[in-house]
């Protein structure tokens, strides 16, 4: 019992678990059992399958990775710890292609917006709890669960960084910078946004982990 215990997830992935953010979603959908082991013979690229003796869980990847349709057995056993770990690594590996994908061209926008020009950005895990990072190359990196936040979280995270170019430390003159970026005292939005963030962060934190 203890053992279960310790290694129950924080929260479990299963029909009542939502996820629906602008730039993320998915779906989920009961099947007939016969029905998803003829959609698993199927090979197709956008596909994965999970399998094991009764059950069969059936994720369609749409192509540009911003809906995961999940199709299950209506006796699938939710429970089942190699099961969930199965479902948090393919959302995960969903989230972050779709990152890939919206955070980049995203960044060239607020760049252009603000005639504010770096070098290269890359989305990659972070450490901890950094969400972005800029380095003396002025090189953005930005962590792939930013993705699944509201689109206000995402934009103040990518213009603390891009303030990162011509100020590299938080010293007075970089919040000062970031307020003329945001629009408002940067301090004070900070503050904010940092409430905002702890909705999502158990759920960041355990679905890119
Ligand atoms: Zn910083």
């Amino acid at each position: 019992m203890e053992h279960q215990v310790k290694h129950a997830p924080p929260f479990w992935i299963n029909p009542n678990f939502r996820l629906n953010t602008p730039n993320f979603r998915f779906s989920w959908y009961m099947a007939d059992i016969n029905t998803l082991r003829q959609e698993a013979t199927v090979f197709l690229e956008e596909r994965k399958v999970y399998q094991a003796s009764s059950q069969c869980v059936v994720c369609m990847l749409s192509p540009n990775h911003d809906t995961l349709y999940i199709v299950y057995a209506e006796n699938t056993n939710f429970g089942n710890l190699r099961l969930q770990k199965w479902l948090r690594e393919t959302i995960r590996d969903e989230i972050t292609a779709r990152a890939k994908l919206v955070l980049p061209p995203r960044l060239r926008e607020l760049e252009k917006k603000h005639n504010l020009y770096g070098n290269r950005v890359f989305v990659k895990k972070l450490r901890g709890n950094t969400m972005g990072c800029c380095s003396v190359y002025n090189d953005i990196t930005l962590m792939p669960g930013l993705i699944i936040m509201p689109q206000p979280l995402i934009d103040s995270v990518i213009l603390h960084e891009m303030a990162h170019y011509k100020h590299k430390h938080h010293r007075k003159s970089f919040w000062k910078f970031l307020s003329q970026l945001l629009g408002e005292d940067a301090k004070m939005q900070k503050g904010a946004m940092d409430i905002a963030l702890s909705k999502y962060w158990l759920q960041i934190k355990y679905l890119m982990k």
